[in-house]
């Protein structure tokens, strides 16, 4: 059995996750500010009394993951678009972590649709002694009978304390899904994503990155170097993004994160694009397995 504060850290910052992404996903439609949508979900994590457990991702069509605002973004939301509003809650390092995708007028109902109901075929299959491999089967082909493609190299991932990525990855498709085999205590972050079936179904990389993280530990060269890394180990290695270091440290340290990420102090996640140009879609729930059965923290829909 689990711990009964550890259960309870995940599930306050799942609550908070959830209402969250259900309020604001409903917002979203033509001439949505990203920048806004982005900084009013961080402030109200805040006001809930959590913390973000990375910034708020607002991925637009063909760019499948890791686009938030820029610092004075004036990106908004028009034309056809799938939007995939992936965010993070932690409380005391217990970290929840969902999406939704939102089909502004209806474009990408099908993708959108395939995602969620692999997703919760998924879900119906965490207890502990199943395989992860056998997670990745269910999605795989869900999002192939609805006449969609899995995204093969956008995984989910297991959870650590203060930790996004903690070991074991949980593919989208089947073929080289781990044989390991969920235990309790697992925390799992279960993402489906799918776009056309003509599509390259693969993702690259679009620098310039937003959202960043601490690399590894150096003594810093010179006062904006120090001031970074301070911010970067005050949120324990959790990713951060410019928006924030402008915010709190200022434009200059904002400029230094490239320079940084490039001589491998920080790490770096640009925008996550798909290959062929092709819409994808999401969905993300958060789930603990305990025993027999598994406790859904976080997910996009009712569960
Ligand atoms: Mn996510
Ligand atoms: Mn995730």
């Amino acid at each position: 059995m689990m711990e009964p504060d550890v259960i309870e850290g995940y599930a306050k910052a799942g609550a908070v996750l959830s209402d969250l992404l259900l309020k604001h996903s409903r917002g979203i439609s033509q001439g949505t500010s990203i920048l806004d949508v982005c900084e009013r979900i961080e402030h109200e994590i805040l006001e809930a009394g959590c913390k973000p457990a990375f910034p708020v991702n607002f991925s637009v069509n063909s760019v499948a993951a890791h686009y938030t605002a820029k610092p004075g973004d004036g990106l908004r939301v028009e034309g056809l678009a799938l939007v995939k509003l992936d965010v993070g809650v932690h409380y005391d390092g217990y970290i929840a972590d969902a999406a939704v995708s939102v089909c502004v007028d209806g474009y990408g109902l099908e993708l959108k649709e395939a995602c969620e109901s692999a997703l919760e075929k998924a879900l119906s299959r965490v207890r502990e002694g199943t395989r992860v491999r056998e997670i990745s089967s269910v999605i795989d082909e869900e999002i192939r009978r609805l006449g969609a493609k899995p995204i093969s190299n956008l995984t989910g991932h297991m959870i650590g304390r203060y930790k996004l990525h903690a070991g074991v990855s949980i593919p989208n498709v089947k073929s080289w899904s781990p044989l390991y085999r969920l235990k309790t205590g697992d925390v799992l972050a279960i993402e489906p994503f799918a776009t056309f079936p003509d599509a390259a179904g693969v993702v690259v990389e679009q620098p310039p990155a937003q959202i960043f993280s601490l690399a590894r530990r150096r003594k810093p060269r010179g006062r904006v170097e120090a001031a970074i890394l301070s911010y970067a180990s005050e949120l324990k290695g959790l990713p951060f993004c410019r928006r924030w270091v402008k915010g709190r440290l200022g434009a200059m340290y904002a400029a230094e994160l490239d320079r940084l990420a490039r001589i491998g102090v920080l790490r770096a996640y640009p925008p996550l694009l798909e290959a062929s140009g092709a819409p994808v879609a999401q969905a993300e729930a958060t789930v603990v397995v305990d025993g027999d059965g598994a406790h859904v923290v976080a997910a996009p829909f009712r569960w």
